[in-house]
């Protein structure tokens, strides 16, 4: 998928789109993924339009710092007391598919290491 200024999450944050979503404040939103990879697979994404990691700038610096902090919450809300794993794929050898930053909390199984 290419690079573009608006993506689908764009639209779940704009309701045009239904999402099962979690979560919302100002900066963040949370919802589960629609093709999930583990019992618990949760995306939490600023509502800024950061397309990639590889693109957030010093300003940024308060919501990616926000996004930690939501995914920890949203992942205390899904009762992932044992552990889970938090993962941004970024560009074409991240894997990245939708070009607005996301975070995967993936739980509720034991990971393994090294991922795919
Ligand atoms: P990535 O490959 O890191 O860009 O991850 C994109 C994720 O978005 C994938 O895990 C998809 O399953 C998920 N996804 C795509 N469309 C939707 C949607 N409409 N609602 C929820 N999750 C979605």
């Amino acid at each position: 998928m290419s690079e573009t200024t608006d993506t689908i999450f764009g639209k779940i944050i704009r309701r045009e789109i239904p999402a099962d979503i979690i979560y919302e404040d100002d900066l963040a939103l949370a919802f589960k993924d629609v093709n999930p990879q583990a019992p618990v697979h949760i995306l939490v994404i600023p509502k800024k339009p950061i397309a990639k990691l590889a693109d957030a700038e010093s300003q940024d610096r308060d919501v990616l710092g926000h996004l930690l902090l939501t995914a920890k919450h949203v992942a205390e809300q899904a009762g992932l007391t044992d552990g889970y794993r938090v993962v941004i794929n970024t560009g074409p050898d991240g894997g990245q598919t939708v070009y607005h930053l996301h975070l995967h909390i993936l739980g509720g199984r034991q990971m393994a290491w090294p991922p795919g």
